[in-house]
């Protein structure tokens, strides 16, 4: 796990489309995620520690099971579960030979990789850090995807839900406008400041009782937003 308790996992994929699915369902799922669109840049990711590996195999720069099968000679037993347009019973027994852990075709469906990370997680013993996340009244469930405050459910639009999962998750933090557009839109996002303030504007009229005094995102004045401790 990461210094902020969250789940890391490094995605490794060269196809911009099925990056950019994937990293919007892994991080609204609570994941820390890192991206690599080569082997080498993958190599160089791993020099840190990651809690699962989801690898593509057609690099550009080479095959995935190379990379699989040069950490376990390493020794490292971090979780992988490949990601591949490969379908043979032929190409899944090699998948699994180089020490994968589980093997998933492509095209699939992303709720159904997504169980399949949290099953190997499980297994691996490494917890998938997708429980609620609670901040004074304010609860979000990633899972069912459900808010509220206090007993009171909240409809909120899916970026708007989650936006306010992140700031849950790192209370009394500030967060600078940019750092906000890559943690919860993603690096590749084509967006601005002002897309931060619209959503924060949008959020804000669906959680606080008076949104023109907000009591739980404040606004750090010159820097960003802040999930706040003020009443
Ligand atoms: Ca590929």
């Amino acid at each position: 796990m990461s210094a902020t308790g969250m789940t890391r996992l490094l995605l490794v994929e060269d196809d911009e489309r099925i990056r950019k699915a994937l990293l919007d369902a892994l991080r609204a799922s609570g994941f820390d995620v890192d991206v690599s669109v080569s082997m080498r840049d993958a190599q160089q990711a791993l020099l840190r520690d990651y809690d699962l590996i989801l690898l593509d195999l057609g690099l550009p720069d080479g095959d995935g099971l190379d990379l699989c099968r040069d950490l376990r000679n390493r020794g490292r037993s971090v979780p992988v579960i490949i990601l591949t347009a490969r379908d043979t019973p032929d190409h899944r027994v090699r998948g699994l030979d180089v020490g994968a852990d589980d093997y998933v075709v492509k095209p699939f469906h992303v709720p159904e990789l997504l169980a399949r990370v949290r099953s190997v997680l499980r297994r691996a013993g490494r917890s998938a850090s997708e429980g609620e996340a609670r901040y004074r009244d304010l609860r979000a469930d990633p899972v069912s995807r459900r808010a509220r405050r206090a007993d009171e459910p909240l409809k909120l639009k899916p970026r708007e839900f989650d936006l306010l999962l992140f700031f849950l998750r790192f209370p009394d933090r500030t967060w600078t406008r940019d750092q906000l557009l890559d943690r919860v839109w993603g690096p590749t996002y084509e967006g601005d400041a002002r897309t931060v303030d619209l959503h924060v504007r949008r959020l804000r009229s669906k959680i606080e009782q008076d949104p023109g005094d907000p009591s739980y995102i404040e606004t750090v004045w010159g820097v960003g937003y802040r999930m706040g401790e003020s009443e």
